[in-house]
């Protein structure tokens, strides 16, 4: 290591930023995150640094720049944006002894500013030595999706509670507690804005002389994969996954978001695969239930959004009916990745304004749904797991009135690399689907404009 990382104590104390265009502006909002006495040694100020100074928030020092400027400080940014001028101050920084950061400038740094992941207290500060800022980008990004944007006032509260649970606790149980406070039920709270709940947790456990066997229990997670490209799920989805003992994932999930798993994580497949029974819901259900008995921190990954066609319904009363905590973190829906897909949108002012969520299968076959009630003008009619019937779906809808020339756009796939886009009409779509070879997962997208003309009553024919 050439730089050695430590945190620097700036409150109260001086820290000198020479320059007072963009880049000292900069430097300046990095160091309007502290509590330090911010000084700007410039003539001129930009508006922004202006505002600043003349709401007291910085200090402008408009005499000309010498080694006595920085005298002091302990910390000086060096950031004219002119380079001569730059090497020159640097000189000055260095001759009264300061620290300098010197704007694109690496040789003549003493020290670098790191990437930075702020959930102030908690602070991550990534450092490269300059090799690869691309890099320290990227490593930034995982971990701020690693961490939920309220943990900083979470560990506050950790920190106002030191004493007490020093006070409370006996040492052997504190570690417990700390890990059950930031990996369980307290974090999961905070992170979802119960604060309040989260901290009379805290005190209760606090009061008990710490966490009890029932706070070991298992938690499930009933978590929206989105629609089957891993780049669609939620950061809570990740985080969630990050922190789960095991995962129960089924088909349409995509295997890529497996990878964001811990590594020890185990993973049971509990699809459909050809050739073998699918998992009836009761066993999938009891092995949920089983893990979390287990004290086991579960995610039950579905595909889409858990609430929309994922018999999410059955897993939360299994659960329930066993006293174990769960939650929805919901996902992008198939329908809402079909429409982007095709770059349309579920509904339109004046157009289209009411969307209707359907299946072309129920539990006893194929929907017989009122079609014509459920698409009438004005609605975006999305039909799930529907190719298989299309043809039944389609004769239901002509024998009830629906206009044929009403649009189908069909998205076989969507948002994964090898998506398909079918663009059909309703008289047609039956055959057009058979043709294409399009077979499930794919969304039917049923458009019915507020003035759509309606076609000639010859369609009603054609009802099965
Ligand atoms: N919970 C899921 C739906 C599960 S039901 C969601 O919110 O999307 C399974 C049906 O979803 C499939 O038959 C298909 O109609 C649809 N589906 C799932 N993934 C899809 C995808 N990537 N593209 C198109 N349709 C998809």
């Amino acid at each position: 290591m050439k730089t050695f990382p430590m945190f620097l104590r700036l409150d109260g104390r001086r820290v000198v930023i020479a320059g007072g265009g963009e880049q000292a502006a900069q430097k300046t909002r990095l160091m309007l995150k502290t509590e330090a006495a911010i000084v700007v040694a410039a003539g001129e100020l930009d508006p922004e640094l202006a505002a600043l100074a003349a709401r007291g928030r910085i200090e402008q020092d408009a005499g000309p720049v010498s080694a006595e400027t920085f005298r002091g400080a302990a910390l000086a940014f060096i950031a004219t944006g002119d380079a001569e001028r730059d090497a020159a101050y640097a000189g000055f920084a260095r001759a009264a002894g300061v620290i300098a950061n010197v704007v694109d400038a690496p040789d003549l740094c003493d020290a670098y500013t790191p990437s930075l992941v702020d959930r102030d207290p908690v602070v991550v500060a990534i450092g490269t030595e300059g090799t690869a800022p691309v890099l320290a980008r990227q490593i930034k990004t995982r971990v701020e999706e690693m961490l939920e944007p309220r943990l900083g006032d979470l560990a506050a509260l950790a920190g106002r509670l030191r004493d007490q649970v020093a006070e409370k606790i006996s040492p052997a149980r504190r570690r417990a507690f700390w890990g059950w406070v930031f990996s369980d039920a307290p974090r999961r709270l905070h992170a979802r804005g119960a604060e309040r709940d989260a901290a009379r947790l805290l005190k209760e456990a606090i009061a008990a002389g710490g966490i009890g066997a029932e706070s070991a229990a298992g938690f499930v997670s009933l978590v929206g994969a989105g629609p089957g490209s891993r780049d669609l799920v939620t950061l809570r989805g990740v985080q969630r996954l990050q922190e789960a003992d095991i995962i129960f994932y089924d088909r349409l999930v995509d295997p890529g978001l497996l990878e964001l798993a811990r590594r020890d994580a185990e993973r049971v497949y509990v699809g459909k695969e050809v050739g073998f029974p699918a998992w009836p819901q009761e066993r999938i259900n009891g092995v949920i239930v089983a893990a979390a008995r287990e004290g086991k921190r579960v995610v039950r990954l579905k595909s889409g959004d858990p609430g929309i066609f994922g018999r999410g319904a059955e897993e939360a009363t299994a659960l329930d009916a066993a006293g174990i905590g769960w939650e929805i973190v919901p996902g992008v829906t198939s329908a809402s990745a079909a429409s982007a897909a095709l770059g349309g949108f579920l509904t339109e002012r004046g157009v289209t304004d009411t969307v209707v969520i359907t299946t072309g299968q129920t539990r006893d076959g194929v929907a017989q749904g009122d079609w014509a009630s459920q698409l009438r003008p004005g609605t975006t009619l999305a039909l799930y797991m529907a190719v298989a019937n299309a043809g039944r779906i389609q004769a239901d809808m002509l024998a009830q009135g629906l206009p044929g020339d009403l649009p189908v756009d069909v998205v076989c796939r969507a948002a994964a690399p090898d998506q398909e886009i079918l663009h059909t009409r309703l008289d047609r779509m039956a055959p057009e689907i058979a043709a294409a070879g399009i077979a499930n997962p794919a969304i039917l997208l049923l458009r019915h404009p507020k003035d759509h003309r309606a076609a000639p009553a010859l369609h009603l024919k054609t009802g099965a």
